[in-house]
């Protein structure tokens, strides 16, 4: 099944064109091409994400791709973390103001929990797992973090979600000022393609040298 000269398919549980760029780029030296649901044939499957953390969430997703094709799927989860509100809104990040809920509903309601928290206590994360998983039940689960701070003042137009209040560490503007180059060099999913890239190439050599 796996042979360094021919291509592998991979589905990638998710419909976002932007993301299946981003992680196809990274998937190329393996010889992997990623295809999103829609082109597997999977445009109106809906998946219930109802784990109690971004692994188990991702894993879900990967699962129900392979118990329906077989082969090799692709999922990810992610979300923002705010310490001082023990880890909200997590992976509801989606959905933090209801069911019906969109960005700016969701920064409204995110800045008036922080309200009595003070700056020096505003401190949060972005989170991003990555799973892989292949139909013989082996799976590869990459997580990467961005570490930053919530702010009240909304600034920039760029990027999506909470990007307009969160202040990555080490800079002094919001994830909503950064171009998408200079926001793919640090973000969270930036940092658990790179896991997940070292680790298929422990798991490529392993195969390799198996024969
Ligand atoms: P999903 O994993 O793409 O479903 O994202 C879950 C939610 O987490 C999004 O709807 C956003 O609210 C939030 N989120 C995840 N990554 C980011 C990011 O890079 N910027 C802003 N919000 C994000």
């Amino acid at each position: 099944m796996y042979s360094k000269n021919r291509e592998i398919k991979a589905v990638l549980a998710s419909k976002n064109k932007h993301k299946i760029q981003e992680i196809n780029d990274i998937l190329k030296p393996f010889n992997i091409n990623l295809v999103s649901m829609t082109e597997a044939g999977l445009g109106d499957m809906e998946i219930v994400e109802d784990g109690t953390t971004f692994e188990e969430n991702s894993m879900i997703k990967a699962k129900a791709i392979v118990d329906k094709l077989g082969g090799i799927a692709i999922a990810d989860d992610s979300g923002l973390e705010v310490d001082a509100l023990g880890g909200a809104p997590g992976i509801y990040s989606a959905r933090y103001a209801g069911d019906n809920t969109n960005d700016e509903t969701n920064n409204e309601k995110l800045i008036r929990e922080l309200k009595e928290i003070p700056a020096e206590k505003r401190t949060a994360r972005y989170v991003c797992v990555i799973t892989m998983l292949f139909e013989d039940g082996k799976s590869i689960v990459a997580r990467g973090e961005v570490e930053g701070k919530i702010t009240d003042i909304a600034q920039g137009d760029g990027g999506f979600g909470y990007d307009p209040h969160f202040i990555p560490e080490g800079f002094d503007k919001t994830f909503a000022c950064f171009t998408p180059e200079e926001k793919n060099t640090v973000s969270h999913r930036a940092r658990a393609l790179q896991v997940l890239s070292e680790e298929l190439k422990k798991y490529y050599k392993e195969i390799y040298s198996l024969g």
